[in-house]
């Protein structure tokens, strides 16, 4: 393939040579084990303190004890919600939203079958939740509340703050768990402010290699480990550290930091150009998620009456890599439970695509979309079994102009 235009950035993103760089001495020459006791290892150990203090920054905890360095998200998350429960053993309630990342639901599926009981907190059309349904739901045993600050999916953010406040405010013994990977890099976040107690975090998902996550765990939680072992990572997640990921974790979300302001201008225009050449072009596409409230990159769209699978693997042929779901559940066939917990029409739930941006997306890229797809979906269009339905698509765009 010639040319790869890249907005698949929720899945995964590229490294920034910078992290590379830093990363690079500690596979090659820095190659000792942290824990070991001379002056070769100790440097790595203060690599890893270092990286620590750039997390630590990068969330807004207070202390740097409180991050914990992992291989993923995943394990970040299954540390949290497992941990939390194991300390609340005796409260057996849990409340979650339909519309987590399949690393935190099946986690909840595990437990329900565990005699558990979990609430899936809907959400509206637009892909947000009824916070007096939270409310409500918050009972004396709620040992959990899990809430994603960002879908993977949509982008729509969740008011974290908010949630926050209520479940402290109706139990104050409820623990509040924020997967916050696709927020991270995103949109600002401060967990000192925002009252989490965990916040899961993936380096792949900020310009940091894949295999190296992190979780906050505030000050005075004491969490069991998932695996038992030695004493890295003070025991909560024992072996021997991978040190040129976590340095490049540390220095991704010192950069993530620092390109805040470009993600929600530069990024932003360029994701609002898309939708909007994409949306005025073509007339079985409509937008999927609240247009106001998401984070900044990410464009999930449908196109009607035709099959997102199909317009993937089109896309894919130009050059065009995007996704439909979570990397975690494409492949099933199976249309996307976020679309569905929305409600997204039938026709529409079949046919959606996200695209994903990232700082390294330039503007060039994103003109050859705009004139690229439409013409994949007009030829897409021509073979779908919905062509009375399509035409009528077709006459309402031709009146509102
Ligand atoms: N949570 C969300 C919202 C995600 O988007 C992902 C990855 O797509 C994960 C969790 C899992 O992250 P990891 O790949 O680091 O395990």
């Amino acid at each position: 393939m010639d040319k790869i235009i890249y907005l698949d950035n929720n899945a995964t993103t590229k490294i920034d040579e910078r992290v590379l760089e830093k990363m690079l001495p500690y596979l090659t020459n820095l190659y000792a084990n942290p824990s070991s006791m001379h002056e070769f290892g100790g440097n790595l150990a203060k690599a890893i303190v270092n990286a620590r203090e750039q997390i630590k920054e990068f969330v807004g905890a207070e202390n740097k004890s409180e991050i914990t360095f992992t291989s993923c998200a995943t394990e970040s998350s299954n540390i949290a919600i497992r941990g939390a429960l194991e300390i609340n053993k005796n409260k057996k309630h849990i409340i979650t939203t339909k519309v987590e990342h399949p690393a935190v639901l099946n986690t909840y599926k595990w437990y329900e079958k565990r005699g558990y009981d979990v609430t899936y907190l809907s959400v509206n059309s637009e892909g947000e939740l009824d916070l007096d349904e939270l409310k409500e739901e918050i009972r004396q045993d709620t040992a959990l509340v899990s809430i994603m600050w960002a879908n993977n999916e949509t982008g729509v953010i969740f008011p974290v703050e908010k949630i926050s406040k209520i479940i402290k405010d109706k139990n104050p013994k409820t623990l509040f768990f924020v997967d916050g990977v696709q927020a991270a890099g995103k949109i600002p976040i401060n967990v000192a402010d925002t009252n989490i107690d965990f916040l899961s975090l993936s380096g792949h998902k900020f310009h940091a290699p894949k295999g190296v996550g992190a979780l906050f765990v505030k000050k005075g939680i004491l969490l069991p480990p998932l695996m038992f072992g030695g004493h890295q990572e003070n025991g909560l997640r024992p072996g021997t550290e991978n040190v040129a990921s976590i340095v490049g974790m540390g220095e991704a979300g010192m950069l993530a930091k620092e390109y805040l302001k470009e993600e929600n201008s530069v990024v932003k225009a360029l994701r609002d150009d898309l939708e909007k050449g994409l949306l005025s072009r073509i007339p079985n596409a409509r937008l999927n998620g609240s247009k106001a409230n998401r984070v900044p990159n990410t464009s999930n769209m449908s196109f009607e009456y035709i099959e997102g699978e199909l317009i993937l693997l089109h896309l894919s042929d130009a050059g065009i890599c995007a996704s439909s779901g979570s990397a975690c559940t494409s492949g099933s066939l199976e249309p996307s439970h976020v679309l569905k917990a929305m409600g997204i029409p039938f026709t529409a739930l079949h046919g959606s695509v996200r695209f994903s941006l990232s700082r390294f997306t330039t503007k060039d890229e994103i003109d050859f979309v705009i004139e690229k797809v439409p013409s994949i979906i007009k030829r897409l269009n021509s073979f779908s079994p919905y062509q009375k339905e399509l035409k009528k698509l077709e006459d309402m765009r031709f009146y509102e102009k």
